[in-house]
């Protein structure tokens, strides 16, 4: 999926969280929190967007005292004639990562059809997880598969890479995540490639897992990330509670699809975020009557700052401006077939990038 030039200047979006958060920075100073967060270090929006500095020194979201905060969605347009609305709850401003997770959209139930022309990634992996649907992925190394419920696809972009993902011709029941990992610097000059590999399921007391990225409760995925990482879907049978020994050295996001849940203790309503801090071993998920669906996401603190801008993850404002100007010279222009990012086989035309900001992208995370 393409981050189809989505900004973080949205007023009301700025304005709710300005709000928010000096709110929040109101009450720290009557009663400040023990400090069981992570480092301020990821703690911040990747794209540099800001016009008012001065909320950048109230960026910081304190850990509640169950070192479990709750990240709330927002509604993003995709765009297009067959656009769909996504939930996304990563990058926002109170956090930009969580391990190398850099990015979640969640969709559906809806009944429609994906058409996502050919578009650009560099220097990030994105994961395709399906709850209900098909989406025929294409790509500009020759790959063409269907992301299919049970199954990740995962394309790392590396150096470069374009891809086109389209639903059936028929509108169908699409439900589903769209994530990207950020590469690390070691890694994310990589060649480009593409998997498709079956998640490996694992039944734990009160509910079943399918890891996709990484292991858990003895399941393994063998699908190639270059940070210490984590992906899997649990479901809870009704009333049941999932109790799951993690890395103590990892930070966790827990996104509900559907049901009541509780996250270590903490109720987390459907299509949020819950986010934990690292340093605990436990993570321990309840499901209400009705049981429960969750994506469970984790890694390593990231450690490395990012400039996250379109679909491009760079590491400065003048390589995002590079990726933009080697996408739109060589693809959209028709200048160069088989430079960076290739060609995809698609009928029809690519996403043009949008504008950049008129001001330098600074580096975050
Ligand atoms: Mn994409």
């Amino acid at each position: 999926m393409s981050c189809q030039g989505e900004s973080f200047l949205d007023r009301s979006h700025l304005d709710k969280l300005g709000r928010s958060r000096q709110a929040r920075s109101a009450s720290q100073r009557v009663a400040p929190v023990e400090a069981t967060r992570a480092p301020t270090v990821y703690d911040s929006r990747v794209s540099n967007l800001e016009k008012e500095p001065h909320e950048l020194a109230l960026a910081d979201t304190p850990a509640s005292t169950s070192g479990v905060d709750i990240l709330e969605p927002r509604e993003v347009p995709l765009g297009g004639p067959r656009a769909m609305t996504v939930r996304r709850t990563l990058p926002q401003r109170s956090r930009s990562l969580i391990g190398a997770w850099c990015f979640v959209d969640h969709y559906g139930p809806e009944t429609t059809r994906m058409t996502v022309p050919p578009h650009p990634h560099t220097g990030l992996q994105t994961v395709s997880w399906l709850f209900s649907g098909d989406i025929e992925h294409r790509d500009s190394v020759g790959s063409q598969a269907t992301v299919r419920p049970g199954e990740l696809n995962l394309m790392t972009a590396g150096h470069g890479i374009a891809h086109s993902e389209v639903s059936s011709e028929q509108p169908t029941l699409l439900h589903g995540a769209q994530l990207w990992v950020a590469l690390p610097d070691s890694a994310r000059d990589t060649q480009p490639f593409f998997e498709n590999v079956a998640a490996s399921t694992v039944d734990v007391a009160g509910g079943r897992l399918e890891v996709f990225i990484g292991s858990l409760a003895g399941a393994s995925s063998p699908a190639r990330v270059f940070s210490p990482l984590l992906g899997a879907q649990l479901s809870v049978d009704a009333g049941a509670s999932v109790a799951l020994d993690i890395d103590p050295s990892f930070e966790h996001g827990v996104l509900v699809d559907s049901g009541d849940v509780t996250v270590n203790g903490t109720s987390v309503a459907p299509t949020h975020l819950a986010y934990v801090d690292a340093g605990h071993d436990r993570l321990e998920i309840t499901a209400g009557t009705d049981g429960a669906r969750v994506l469970i996401i984790g890694g390593t603190p990231f450690g490395e700052q990012i400039v996250m801008w379109w679909n491009f993850i760079g590491r400065t404002h003048d390589e995002i401006v590079r990726y933009r100007d080697d996408w739109q010279t060589e693809v959209i222009a028709g200048g160069n077939a088989h430079g960076r990012f290739g060609t995809v086989d698609y009928d029809g035309a690519a996403l043009p990038a949008p504008e950049l900001p008129g001001i330098r992208l600074k580096p975050r995370g």
